[in-house]
C-alpha cells in the first residue's frame, strides 16, 4: 500500500515551484522578456572558471577511478581539505572525521535533523523559514515549533525562543544569511542565542543542538557572518556549494559537527548513520573533488550587489516597504494587502512573479529572488509601479 504521508508530500504543491512553472508557461505565451520572474533562487552568476577547469582536468583522467564509489562519508582527502579550510578560515581546529559530504544542504539538513531527534521531539525554527524544514522535521516524526523573528530586524528573538524551548526540544535551526528575508545574524544575536541555549541545557538537563543552515554564507554585502561553532559547542553546520559556487543542480555540500561539541565524535557517527538510513551516502564524487579544489574560491557577489541596489532603490522610490538585505539574494517586501496570496495573484496581472510569505510561515509579505538578469529588474519597475498604483486608486 502506498504510504499516505509520502503521497501527500509528493502531491503537495510547492508555491514556489508552481509559480516558477506558471512563469515558464507564461513566457512561452507572451515572450520571456515580458515576464518578470522573481520566483526561484537559481543563481544567475556562472560558476567560477576554476570549477570548469577542474572538471575538465578530472574527466581527462582515468574514468574508472574517477567515477568509483567513495566511502559513505566522502573521500578522505576531500573531507580533510574541508576541515583544513574551516581551520584556516575561522581559526577553528576542525577534523576530517567531523565532516560528512552530502548532496547539497538539503541532504545535510535532513541527516542532521534525523541524527539528533527521536519521534515525538520538537524542533524550533525561526519564522519566516525555508519551507523544507517542515518536511524534514516531520519526516523524522517530530513537530515544528515556529518562533517569529524580531521585526523589523528579523534577527532571532532570543526571549521568544527561550519560551518555546521545553523538555521535548532537541534542536533549533537557524539560517544566516537568511532565505527569505536576507538578514545576516549579528555576533551579538548569536552570542545571546548561544548563552540562552547553554542556560536551557542546564535547566532541562538535556543537550540542545544548534543546526546552522549556511548555503548563503558567502553571499553577503559586507556583513560579518560569524562562525557559529566558535560561539556554541553543540553546533552542526550544514553547508552547500549550490549558491557559493553557483552549482545548485550538481548537489554537493557537507555537514560539519563542531569539534568542540562534548559529544561531537558520537554525533559525527550518528550523522553518518542518518545519512546511511536515508540513503545519503557517497555524495556525487566528481563534485566532491571539485569542492575540494575550489574550497577557498571566492563567490562572485558583484552582480547580486548591483541587482540589490537597483531593486531596493527602485522599490523605495515607488513607496514599497522592504527589509534591507545584508546577505543572500532575496528581498522581503511588505504585501500591499494583508493577504499575501491575493497580492501575489494581483502581481501576476502585471506579469510580476513574487512568492507569497505564507509558505515561509508568516502572513503579509512576499519574497523576491533577485538572482536574475539585471535587465529584467530594470524593466520590471513599471510593472511594480502599476501594481502599487492599482492599490492606491
Ligand atoms: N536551506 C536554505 C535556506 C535554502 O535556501 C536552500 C536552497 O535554496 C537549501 C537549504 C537547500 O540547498 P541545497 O540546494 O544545497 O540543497
Amino acid at each position: 500500500m502506498i504510504n499516505e504521508k509520502m503521497y501527500g508530500l509528493g502531491d503537495e504543491p510547492s508555491v514556489i515551484r508552481e509559480l516558477f512553472a506558471y512563469g515558464l508557461a507564461r513566457k512561452a505565451e507572451i515572450g520571456a522578456e515580458n515576464v518578470f520572474d522573481y520566483s526561484i533562487g537559481n543563481p544567475s552568476v556562472p560558476a567560477p572558471v576554476l570549477v570548469r577547469d577542474t572538471m575538465e582536468e578530472l574527466i581527462a583522467g582515468d574514468p574508472v577511478a574517477l567515477h568509483a564509489y567513495s566511502p559513505a562519508a566522502g573521500l578522505p582527502e576531500v573531507r580533510q581539505a574541508i576541515a583544513d579550510s574551516i581551520t584556516q578560515r575561522y581559526d577553528f581546529p576542525a577534523t576530517a572525521a567531523h565532516v560528512y559530504m552530502t548532496a547539497g544542504a538539503a541532504a545535510a539538513l535532513a541527516a542532521s535533523i534525523a541524527a539528533v531527534t527521536h519521534p515525538g521531539d520538537e524542533v524550533v525554527v525561526v519564522a519566516p523559514y525555508f519551507p523544507e524544514y517542515r518536511t524534514w522535521i516531520e519526516a523524522a516524526g517530530c513537530t515544528v515549533v515556529e518562533v517569529p523573528a524580531s521585526v523589523p530586524s528579523f534577527q532571532p528573538d532570543v526571549e521568544a525562543l527561550a519560551a518555546a524551548i521545553g523538555p521535548k526540544t532537541s534542536a533549533v535551526i537557524i539560517n544566516s544569511p537568511n532565505n527569505p528575508v536576507g538578514a545576516v545574524y549579528t555576533r551579538e544575536s548569536l552570542e545571546a542565542l548561544a548563552a540562552m541555549l547553554r542556560a536551557k541545557e542546564e535547566e532541562l538537563g538535556r543537550p540542545l543542538y544548534l543546526i546552522s543552515d549556511e548555503p548563503y554564507r558567502e553571499i553577503t554585502y559586507g556583513a560579518e557572518v560569524p562562525w557559529v561553532p566558535a560561539l556554541y559547542a553543540r553546533t552542526i553546520v550544514c553547508y552547500s556549494y549550490s549558491k557559493a559556487l553557483s552549482l545548485p543542480g550538481e548537489r554537493i555540500g557537507w555537514v560539519y559537527v563542531s569539534d568542540t561539541a562534548p559529544d561531537g565524535d558520537e554525533l559525527s557517527v550518528a550523522i553518518a548513520g542518518a545519512g546511511r538510513a536515508l540513503g545519503y551516502v557517497c555524495a556525487p564524487v566528481l563534485l566532491q573533488r571539485v569542492a575540494a579544489r575550489c574550497v577557498n574560491e571566492p563567490s562572485d557577489v558583484a552582480a547580486y550587489a548591483e541587482n540589490r541596489r537597483i531593486l531596493t532603490e527602485g522599490l523605495a522610490s515607488l513607496g514599497y516597504e522592504y527589509v534591507e538585505p545584508d546577505g543572500a539574494f532575496y528581498l522581503w517586501v511588505r504585501a500591499l494587502e494583508p493577504d499575501a496570496n491575493a497580492f501575489s495573484e494581483r502581481a501576476k496581472e502585471c506579469e510580476l512573479l513574487i512568492v507569497p510569505s505564507d509558505s515561509f510561515g508568516v502572513p503579509g509579505w512576499v519574497r523576491l529572488s533577485y538572482c536574475i538578469a539585471r535587465d529584467t529588474i530594470e524593466r520590471s519597475m513599471p510593472a511594480f509601479a502599476a501594481l502599487k498604483e492599482s492599490y492606491d486608486n
